[in-house]
């Protein structure tokens, strides 16, 4: 699925991120940057050493940013490892501290001019964050993002499993209308 924003797209994915063609994918990292499991491995895994080396270089990130590295072998530009909250109950700061990710990564992403990102689903493998409740939130901030003028074009959405790619599709069909 794609609707238009302003000059630029949204679109949505079902599989690997690491496959797709974008100048900047996006990692649900840790706050240590220290790699781990889901689709952080997955980019370490594809990307090779340099990721790694980068991380332990800039140390550590805040809940709710984002720092940058270089894509070793991927054929994006760059990395962008961004850190969600932990789901607790929702009360603790967690819907703040995922937008201020996904904000974190579209301002590098605006900074360093790229023209494509693709981000996973921050927060909701691991870290437990109800999908239903992330992805109006994600969409959310790529949209608002892409009315303000950024080099972005394309903006994509990697969904792993057919369940989560259904429900970012109802969530982006509910504010496409408004978006456009
Ligand atoms: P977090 O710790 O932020 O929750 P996870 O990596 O555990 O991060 O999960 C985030 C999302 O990424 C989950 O929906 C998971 O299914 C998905 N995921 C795992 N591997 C990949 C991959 N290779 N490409 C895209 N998404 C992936």
């Amino acid at each position: 699925m794609r609707i238009s924003v302003a000059n630029a797209a949204v679109e949505l994915y079902q599989g690997d991120i690491t496959r797709l063609a974008v100048d900047a994918m996006v990692n649900a990292a840790n706050s240590r940057l220290a790699g781990g499991g889901g689709v952080d491995g997955a980019i370490h895994r594809a990307g090779g050493p340099q990721i790694m080396a980068e991380c332990r270089a800039i140390g550590s990130c805040p809940t709710g940013t984002a720092v940058i590295t270089t894509a070793g072998r991927l054929s994006a530009r760059w990395v962008i490892h961004a850190v969600g909250p932990v789901y607790r109950d929702g009360t603790r700061g967690e819907p703040e501290l995922l937008d201020g990710a996904y904000r974190a990564c579209l301002q590098l992403a605006r900074q360093h001019g790229a023209r494509s990102i693709a981000f996973p689903s921050i927060s909701t493998g691991v870290y437990g964050y109800p999908i239903e409740k992330a992805a109006p939130i994600a969409l959310a901030a790529a949209v608002r993002h892409l009315q303000e003028p950024s080099p972005l074009e394309r903006v994509v959405f990697a969904l792993f499993s057919a369940a989560d790619y259904a429900v970012y599709e109802r969530v982006l069909a509910g504010i496409a209308p408004a978006a456009s």
